[in-house]
């Protein structure tokens, strides 16, 4: 046995990378989604030819639907995340996630987004933006959005603000990539007080100042970057570094996270289907295809609807 070389313990039954992991603190009423993304962020830049600004906001948007994703219940759930803008470098900002299907664009202008420099601010980046978070619930909830303004220093900071002002609940969220020649890790943690239990009722105020809260969000407010980027330490290990003077702290592994879309031919030819005829035969080429593009994708398809 060479023992002269000790690596960092593995251990095969915790999570490391692309998959969610769930936790609970029942004494705090509080509750927490974690996840780092490697092999599904890698495949969904590869799509595109991001500049670093923007493969950067792109991991962090992704991060962030998967945390919001993580709070989903059942199969057929969505959500999406959407940034608008006015006058800024980036026109659109789209992504989603549905039962461990992760996908998501930017659509930029290149000319305005090379004079910001390498280190643009959120604003410099969006202009006037508005966040749009979308659930789509399966099930008797439904469908629920909310907008919040694009402020603040991140977008993490602009999902708390939509936790804070659409549904009343104070959430914390701490995001960290890294984008080298070896590929784009991006990972983040999300916490939440939810002092009516998860179900919750009408809540009229939202308290910043709650004991329980303001414990659980310094203990989450220490997790630094570097730990949730380094692939060595499970994210198992990073919550029990954080709460373990917790009395009891409730593990749940989530969904494997995959970069997934829908952008199949079976898909465009029912969507095709449900225009008018007449709008299809302008839409054909003089082969009699219609060419859709996938944005999430950058594929185009040829269709013979
Ligand atoms: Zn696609």
């Amino acid at each position: 046995m060479n023992q002269t070389n000790p690596v960092p313990e593995h251990n095969p039954q915790e999570v490391y990378a692309d998959k969610l992991l769930g936790f609970t603190i029942p004494s705090r009423n509080a509750r927490g989604r974690m996840v780092r993304l490697d092999e599904p962020l890698d495949a969904i830049l590869a799509a595109h030819d991001y500049p670093a600004p923007i493969r950067h906001l792109l991991a962090e948007a992704l991060v962030l639907t998967t945390l919001m994703g993580g709070l989903l219940k059942g199969d057929g759930s969505q959500v999406t995340m959407q940034a608008q803008t006015e006058a800024g470098a980036v026109n659109l900002l789209v992504c989603d996630y549905k039962d461990g299907d992760l996908r998501g664009y930017v659509d930029f202008d290149q000319g305005k987004l090379a004079e910001l420099g390498a280190n643009p601010s959120l604003f410099a980046l969006f202009g006037k933006g508005y966040l749009a978070i979308t659930f789509d619930v399966a099930g008797k909830q439904g469908r629920y959005q909310g907008i919040v303004p694009l402020e603040g220093d991140s977008l993490s900071q602009a999902c708390e603000s939509y936790f804070f002002q659409s549904e009343q609940v104070p959430t914390l969220i701490r995001c960290a990539v890294r984008s080298d020649g070896q590929g784009c890790v991006a990972a983040g943690m999300l916490v939440q007080h939810l002092p009516d239990g998860e179900e919750g009722r009408e809540r009229l105020h939202t308290r910043l100042d709650h004991p329980e809260w303001e414990h659980v969000a310094i203990m989450s407010g220490s997790l630094r970057h570097e730990e949730l980027l380094d692939p060595t330490l499970s994210l198992e290990a990073m919550v029990w570094r954080l709460f373990h003077e917790e009395s009891e702290v409730r593990i749940q592994p989530g969904a494997d996270i995959s970069r997934g879309c829908r952008c199949t031919i079976g898909h465009y030819e029912q969507v095709l289907a449900r225009f008018p005829e007449e709008d299809r035969q302008d839409m054909r080429n003089s082969e009699g295809l219609i060419l859709v593009d996938c944005a999430f994708c950058s594929k185009q398809f040829a269709i013979a609807a």
